[in-house]
């Protein structure tokens, strides 16, 4: 059987996790690492794997058979993703939520003009949260949807603590709320407040000097990021921080309590726990990236999104294998 020719776009945290998500693959091979940094910068721990400037892609349209874009979700995938769907099948792991119907409509217009296909906002969330989101709702309509994030580090938030005013590191872990949890397990679905359905809890290193209570202020009224959550500032040394804050766990649960027949309490549970959000986020990426291989063999071009693959294109196995062994 031939083995699927990869691509990998852009060597952050995705990148160096799909390095290791391809390696567990027999039926994967990677071709090449395309960053648009210096190549020569960057440290693969794998020597044997090819560094390129990004600029040299286009040379491997025949080499490639799926890009796995890596790009940030902020301002990186919004530019390369349109760019390499005209080139390749593409997969990508874009997560604004609020913009994804309009990066959808961009991308498939790049896709359906080249005939390839492009598997956009693959992940957890959204990816196996969203399948099991909708997965959930059609199976008991008279219901409630509850998506619950963590324990893990939130980069977005992180970053926003580490932009105040005399804070030399720190990081940041969106924590559900046991509680709540416990409430919407019971198939009680009740209204919960966004400060009663996640706690916020920060690990903060302070410049010398700085006010540790002006810090603290400064990080639990920030509008948007801690205002609405009850938000938790520790004070810690930079040894502390690097050896207990270095991970990047994540992970969650989708849960949907419906009601049918003559009031029969209904609940689906849907749960991750991660040690590590890039790798695990990676290894999904990977996989889908085998369904868009297929799907574009069988001219299904254009952009899709989780929804519209059927699992059978994401497994390695024969939909005969399947059925013996899964089913
Ligand atoms: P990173 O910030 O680690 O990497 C993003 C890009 O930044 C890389 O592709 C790389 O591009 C560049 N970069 C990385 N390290 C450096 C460096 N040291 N110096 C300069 N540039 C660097 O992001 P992640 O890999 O952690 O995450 C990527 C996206 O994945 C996130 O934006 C998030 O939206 C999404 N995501 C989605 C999930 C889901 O469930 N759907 C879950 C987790 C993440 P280049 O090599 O070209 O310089």
């Amino acid at each position: 059987n031939k083995q699927i020719k990869i691509g990998i776009v852009g060597y952050g945290n995705l990148g160096k996790g799909t390095v290791a998500a391809i390696e567990q693959c027999p039926d994967m091979k990677l071709v090449a690492i395309f960053t648009r940094r210096e190549p020569e910068s960057i440290q693969v721990q794998d020597s044997a794997v090819k560094v390129l400037h990004i600029s040299q892609a286009e040379e491997y349209i025949s080499e490639i058979d799926v890009m796995i874009l890596c790009g940030g979700s902020a301002t990186d995938l919004p530019e390369q993703t349109p760019y390499f769907a005209r080139l390749f099948n593409t997969v990508d792991s874009y997560d604004t939520h609020a913009k994804i119907p309009e990066y959808f409509q961009v991308v498939d217009n790049a896709a359906k003009q080249s005939g390839k296909t492009s598997i956009i906002s693959v992940g957890w969330d959204p990816g196996l949260f969203s399948i099991n989101r909708l997965m959930a709702e059609a199976i008991l309509p008279n219901g409630e949807n509850y998506t619950f994030w963590g324990k893990g580090l939130s980069q977005g938030h992180s970053d926003a603590v580490r932009r105040v005013e005399g804070v030399k590191a720190g990081v940041q872990y969106t924590v559900p709320m046991e509680e709540a949890i416990k409430r919407v397990r019971s198939g009680e679905n009740p209204a919960l407040a966004t400060s009663e359905k996640h706690q916020r809890i920060c690990y903060v290193v302070a410049e010398e000097g700085y006010d540790k209570e002006k810090i603290k202020q400064a990080i639990v009224t920030m509008p948007n990021y801690f205002a609405d959550y009850h938000t938790e500032v520790h004070f810690i040394s930079e040894e502390e921080l690097r050896a207990n804050h270095s991970k990047l766990p994540h992970g969650g649960f989708v849960i949907r309590g419906g009601k049918t027949g003559e009031d029969h309490s209904q609940v689906i549970e849907f749960s991750l726990k991660l040690d590590s959000n890039p790798e695990f986020t990676a290894s999904v990426l990977v996989a889908y990236a085998r369904a868009a291989y297929r799907m574009n063999q069988e001219g299904q071009a254009g952009a899709k999104t989780v929804f519209e693959v059927p699992p059978v294109y994401v497994s390695p196995k024969s939909a005969e294998e399947l059925r013996k062994e899964l089913l």
